[in-house]
């Protein structure tokens, strides 16, 4: 059984946020925390509560899951998440990451059922990493940067794999470190994957800060097409991965103004606080699902809220002549593929 929205895109994929953006040891330069204050009281779902919702779209084959956040390893119970989800029928179990607590927690993390990780590693230059998050030496004269290489060594060394080295691609920041980041990843033999990411706008507030750092991937992947011995295309946003002659595979996320990345997007989105996202870029159609688990709603009940938020998905950036069907449809896997 296969879940499609109203504009054909199966959802095979789920994103949950286990922390609020603001519940961050860093403090990236693009990631948008200010004027949020922490209150101490949010609503955020425990680690039943995420079992629970990802046991309902198990029903629809949707297995393969993602946690992230804000800094999903600032939870104490993170391991408890990992454990309750691990023991699921999942495809994929991953996490995104900046690698705090990485050091120690990798191999327990894998134990519990962990498969692979993210790991933010936004420049090659210890000075420039510091900058970009907002960091500085801890008391023992090691920088953040330092630490994050010593976690993604152990992720490796936990056997997570593959590790993923996300790096937001900013002009006159960090554009010019291809090279370095490529040769960077070869030192772990072909269990690190790099992933360039290129900058969302986030909220208009953010205008001049996006005019001023962005920088369009199209580029580099003309450089990677040239330099590339394999090119795969995955299905999950018509990403592009390039194979480099020394064993590197570098992948690229361009989401800005790009109908495929919308059109191949199979993700749904869960907040901290209990929502369903229907889209990457918007927040102005949540559906609340965990005031209504906590007042007891049947999984007959949460999963009609699931259907609510898979109906409301449309590709942000799509063609203007598309038109979409009147609702979702649940079929067979051969059917789809039949298409
Ligand atoms: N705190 C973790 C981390 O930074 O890896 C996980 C959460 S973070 C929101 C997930 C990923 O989104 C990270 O790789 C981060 O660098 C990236 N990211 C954050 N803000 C972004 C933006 N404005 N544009 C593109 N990527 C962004
Ligand atoms: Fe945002 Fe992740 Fe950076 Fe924290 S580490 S500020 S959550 S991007």
């Amino acid at each position: 059984m296969i879940i499609v929205d109203c504009y054909g895109r199966p959802v095979r994929g789920l994103r949950i946020s286990v922390n609020p953006s603001y519940r961050c040891n860093f403090r990236c330069i693009f990631c948008h925390m200010e004027g949020v204050v922490e209150s101490g009281s949010e609503v955020m779902m425990n680690p039943e509560e995420i079992e629970k919702i990802v046991k309902i779209l198990l029903k629809y084959n949707i297995r393969k899951v993602k946690l992230t956040g804000g800094e999903p390893m600032l939870r104490r119970d993170i391991l408890e998440i990992v454990e309750r989800l691990g023991r699921l029928d999942l495809e994929d179990l991953s996490m995104t990451t900046n690698g705090t607590r990485l050091i120690s927690m990798a191999k327990k993390l894998k134990m519990a059922g962990l498969r692979r990780v993210n790991i933010s590693l936004h420049s090659v230059s210890s000075e420039k990493y510091c900058w970009i998050t907002g960091t500085t030496k801890s008391g023992d004269g090691r920088t953040r940067y330092d630490y994050t290489i010593d976690a993604i060594r152990a992720a490796v060394d936990a056997g997570l794999n593959p590790v993923k080295l996300n790096v937001v691609v900013m002009k006159n920041v960090n554009q010019d470190e291809l090279e370095r980041l490529i040769e960077f990843a070869s030192i772990f033999e072909g269990k690190v994957i790099l992933q360039l990411i290129e900058l969302i706008e986030e909220g208009a507030s953010d205008k001049e800060f996006f005019n001023r750092y962005y920088y369009d991937l199209r580029e580099v992947e003309e450089r990677l097409e040239c330099m590339a011995v394999k090119i795969v295309t995955r299905s999950l946003h018509m990403r592009r991965q390039y194979l480099l002659p020394n064993g590197v595979w570098v992948e690229v996320v361009r989401p800005n103004s790009n109908y495929q990345f919308c059109m191949h997007d199979d993700r749904i989105r869960i907040t901290h606080d209990g929502k369903f996202k229907p889209c990457l870029m918007r927040d102005d159609n949540l559906v609340d699902f965990l005031t209504y688990l906590r007042a007891g709603a049947s999984e007959e009940e949460l999963e009609k809220l699931f259907l609510k938020a898979i109906k409301l998905r449309e590709p942000y950036y799509r063609p203007p002549t598309l038109k979409p069907s009147e609702d979702i449809s649940i079929i067979q896997e051969a059917s789809y593929k039949k298409r």
